[in-house]
């Protein structure tokens, strides 16, 4: 535990005018406040917030945040009051104490409470004054660090927490150090295999390439002494967060993984870095692409150093940050740093008075002032402290974070895979919206879900998460692989029937070797796929069965003797079904149609009306003709396509009368095209989707009986 005048000395170390008695009277009220009480670790309590102190003199913290660090436990744990800490130590650090009660209990990635407001709790604190925000960042890094003491759950919580909120904030606020152990501990918790499969690797590569860190140190350093500039330069692998990241964004394995080594050069002055760069440019290849101009932009953090990655002395890429030590001071301490270079600063208001991070906070304040609501405050804070995701919930309030651009379907498969693949529509804010809509910061998506659903393949396209892709992916490639078994097991039952031989698995089963497949499920989507034909199958499991039946289907259908329940063709019920069936293009068959399929391969069945001219194609492929028969029930009220080709004459409101026969008759049209042969006719082409045969030629004949059309007849592919 840190002594009395160690807290006085490492103070003293960087502030000599600091207030000794100040901090004296702090150390010594903590340590009566807390008493005997202990922390998880069996520790006592008040080792706790003086290492949050000693974290924070790392920052060069001034006296009063560093006096706040060591009281920040009290009011909540202790019997001190905030009274007795104004009188005690003042109002500057009664405040700050108080702002760090009120962070205390505050949740931040609870499933169920209103996160958003606890962030803007969170906000509000700390942009009264930063320090607040520093003071906490330094109380959760000391948890993070003694947190295997707690039990595995809250460790947990924990965890994510501090990965989701409080890494981004360190970072945002630029204090890269406190932000890369934060996010280390984190993941190590997270993820620990993960983690210690990164850091042995790692380990694995420096002990291979001993040597290899400081030659390319000597190496820089050796050029930019040639030129006369003076350069302090260290290298070091990269964190195990930062490599795992990377491996995730850039979906690449570790060996692939060419830049684990960064290094840092520190030079003189501004010029010197454009001087360095151009050194080092001149000595080994620049990566393209690379090389990043901080300085004359810095980044919103304040943050400014010139990135490039060069082709290294051992044909390495070599990752390069060259800075001077004023930018390096900012680099490292972010928001903090800028108390280091102006006199006396020690009020919250003053410190960091032209730090663009800090102007952030006050901006996000002054929007909280302004009393917006909370998806205008997330839309506002979260936004820019994560530019790259998007934040949303769950009605229940559960925050989601999605890559920008993710949309509903994302959202679906964050939640659950199954929420995916059941996924029919979303209601975003309350309103029914298309399922690929691009969702914004604090939207509230609700997903309407059915059973029995298969995502569209289409829908991969539609999707920014590896996560959803994957699954979309897996659910469509065993959604048709089922289809395709079902159809199979529909064409071998009707093959076997009309043979006269009993089919069963166990028979099929005995055959595979015969078929030279390896399973059931293998023999069934291979003849639904159309890559096996039914009779080899049947020959396959009766040798000597003999098979007259391709050219008998063909028969059949032409004779136009199918369709009539005939127990060996197959039902078809429409696209929707748990068959890969579609309609021919261009003019398809609708019920009461006489109708054939034709088997074609990986493309499961096509329904084609028997009297379509497209079938002559299929005549040498015996096959292919597969039976079938309509099963569809009136009272589904499904649609099926169909095309009319139609002569109209030319006048005024031909064309509102055709359609207006269609719509009168509950006919729907899908696409109509006109193309003018005559001064007196054009040619209307008419896609429609009707019940039934019946339907269509209701309105065919309505057609016909208006003047204005000449002709009516029907299209079939
Ligand atoms: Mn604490």
């Amino acid at each position: 535990m840190m002594r009395q005048f160690e807290l006085v000395e490492r103070v003293k170390r960087y502030d000599p005018s600091a207030d000794e008695a100040l901090l004296n009277r702090a150390y010594v009220y903590a340590m009566v406040a807390h008493g005997s009480q202990k922390r998880a670790s069996g520790e006592p309590f008040v080792a706790h917030p003086l290492e949050v102190a000693a974290i924070l003199t790392d920052l060069r913290l001034d006296c009063a945040t560093i006096v706040a660090a060591v009281l920040h436990d009290t009011i909540e744990d202790t019997g001190a009051t905030l009274d007795e800490i104004n009188r005690t130590f003042g109002p500057e650090i009664g405040s700050l104490v108080d702002g760090l009660t009120k962070l205390k209990k505050l949740d931040l990635v609870s499933k169920q409470a209103a996160q958003g407001e606890n962030f803007r709790k969170l906000l509000l604190a700390i942009a009264a004054d930063v320090r607040v925000l520093l003071v906490k960042l330094a109380d959760r890094l000391h948890n993070m660090r003694t947190l295997h003491f707690m039990p595995p759950e809250k460790r947990r919580r924990i965890a994510e927490e501090t990965l989701e909120i409080y890494a981004p904030l360190a970072g945002r606020m630029g204090i890269q150090e406190l932000r890369d152990e934060l996010e280390e501990l984190a993941f190590k918790t997270l993820n620990p295999d993960a983690y210690e499969t990164i850091d042995n690797r790692l380990k694995d590569l420096t002990g291979r390439n001993l040597g290899l860190v400081e030659e390319i140190e000597a190496a820089l350093r050796e050029k930019l002494a040639a030129k006369g500039v003076h350069a302090t330069v260290s290298g070091r692998h990269k964190r195990v967060y930062s490599v795992w990241r990377k491996m995730e964004r850039k979906s690449l394995a570790f060996e692939q993984l060419s830049d684990v080594y960064g290094f840092r050069i520190l030079v003189d002055t501004l010029g010197d870095c454009y001087q360095a760069l151009g050194i080092v440019h001149t000595a080994w290849p620049m990566v393209p692409g690379r090389f990043k101009d901080y300085i004359s932009t810095p980044k919103q953090n304040d943050y400014r150093s010139l990135h490039t990655t060069v082709i290294g002395p051992q044909s390495q890429r070599v990752e390069l940050q060259i800075r001077t030590p004023e930018m390096e001071e900012v680099a490292e301490y972010g928001i903090a740093a800028h108390a280091l270079y102006k006199e006396g600063v020690t009020s919250g208001a003053q410190l960091g008075a032209e730090s663009r991070a800090y102007q952030w906070l006050r901006r996000t304040v002054d929007l909280l002032a302004e009393g917006d609501s909370p998806e205008e405050f997330l839309e506002h804070t979260k936004l820019e402290l994560f530019h790259d995701q998007v934040f949303c919930f769950s009605p229940k309030g559960r925050l989601i974070a999605l890559p920008r651009g993710a949309t509903a379907i994302d959202f679906a498969y964050a939640v659950h895979t199954d929420v995916g693949n059941s996924a029919v529509g979303a209601k975003i804010n309350g309103r029914m919206s298309p399922l690929f809509n691009e969702l914004q910061n604090g939207d509230e998506v609700e997903i309407v879900r059915a059973d029995g659903q298969i995502p569209p393949p289409a829908w991969e396209g539609l999707v920014s998460t590896g996560k959803a892709r994957a699954a979309i992916r897996r659910a469509t490639r065993t959604a048709v692989r089922r289809q395709y078994a079902g159809l199979g097991r529909q064409i071998l039952e009707r093959a076997f029937q009309r043979a006269a031989k009993p089919f069963s698995d166990d028979k099929l089963k005995g055959a595979l070797p015969r078929l030279a497949r390896t399973s059931i499920e293998d023999v069934l989507s291979a003849v639904g796929r159309g890559e096996m034909f039914s009779g080899d199958v049947v020959r396959g499991v009766y040798p000597d069965y003999k098979d007259e039946r391709p050219r008998e289907a063909r028969e059949h259908a032409r004779a136009g003797q199918n369709g009539h329940a005939s127990g060996t063709a197959i039902p078809i019920r429409g696209v929707e079904s748990d068959l890969p069936i579609r309609f021919a293009p261009n003019g398809g068959a609708v019920p009461g149609d006489r109708i054939v399929g034709i088997l074609t391969k990986g493309d499961g069945v096509t329904i084609y009306p028997i009297q379509s001219p497209a079938l002559a194609a299929f005549d040498n492929d015996p096959e292919s003709w597969i039976d079938v028969r309509w099963d569809v029930d009136p009272e589904e009220g499904r649609r099926f396509p169909s095309r009319l080709a139609l002569q109209s004459i030319n006048e005024p409101g031909s064309l509102a009368t055709i359609t207006q026969v269609i719509a009168d008759h509950n006919g729907n049209i899908e696409n109509v095209s006109m193309k003018r042969r005559t001064p007196d006719f054009t040619e209307v082409t008419i896609d429609l989707s009707v019940f039934d045969l019946k339907h269509l030629n209701a309105i065919v004949s309505e057609l016909r009986a208006k003047p204005a059309v000449s002709k009516v007849e029907r299209v079939l592919s």
